[in-house]
């Protein structure tokens, strides 16, 4: 159970392939869902949503908003707890930017190139991921859920 509470707030989990990577109260949440992006507060009625490639934000009982690269995986919102599972995701601070443009120069070259034997749809995955790593690490600490 979660350490803090208030009227407003709910518990999420965030679980990515590295572990448990957040647990705690949250006033209202944005995940990047596949038909657009979709906000969570205290009561929204238990669902299950598919997850795209996009920022996740986290508006924390302190007012601060946590921001997170995610890609892809699901929402599940129920009663007690609302469960993020992503394939990868990874907290604003800790997005190392430089490996990101690293991995979007080489699914460019695999995608311009005539390089044989080239997975084209693995290839457009890995830009869409390094490209949104390096737009959620690039963009200046929010204020607002939504600007
Ligand atoms: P790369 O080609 O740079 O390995 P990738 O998209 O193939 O990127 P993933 O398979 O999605 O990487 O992730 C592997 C692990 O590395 C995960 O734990 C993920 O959170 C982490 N990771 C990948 N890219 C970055 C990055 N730019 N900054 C921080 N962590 C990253």
């Amino acid at each position: 159970m979660p350490e803090r509470e208030n009227g407003h707030s709910f518990p999420v989990v965030i679980i990515s392939p590295d572990g448990e990577i957040f647990r705690d109260e949250a006033v209202s949440i944005v995940v990047p869902a596949v038909d657009g992006y979709l906000g969570v507060l205290k009561g929204h009625v238990p669902m299950i949503t598919v997850l795209d490639v996009g920022e996740m934000l986290i508006r924390t009982p302190d007012e601060h908003i946590l921001s997170l690269a995610v890609a892809g995986g699901f929402m599940e919102v129920r009663r007690d707890e609302t469960v993020v599972l992503c394939d990868h995701a990874e907290f604003r601070e800790d997005i190392d930017v430089i490996r990101a443009s690293k991995a979007e120069e080489r699914a460019r070259e695999r995608l311009t190139g005539r390089m044989q034997d080239i997975n084209v749809e693995r290839a457009q995955v890995a830009l869409k991921k390094s490209v949104n790593r390096e737009k959620v690490a690039q963009r200046k600490e929010r204020k607002k859920l939504i600007e």
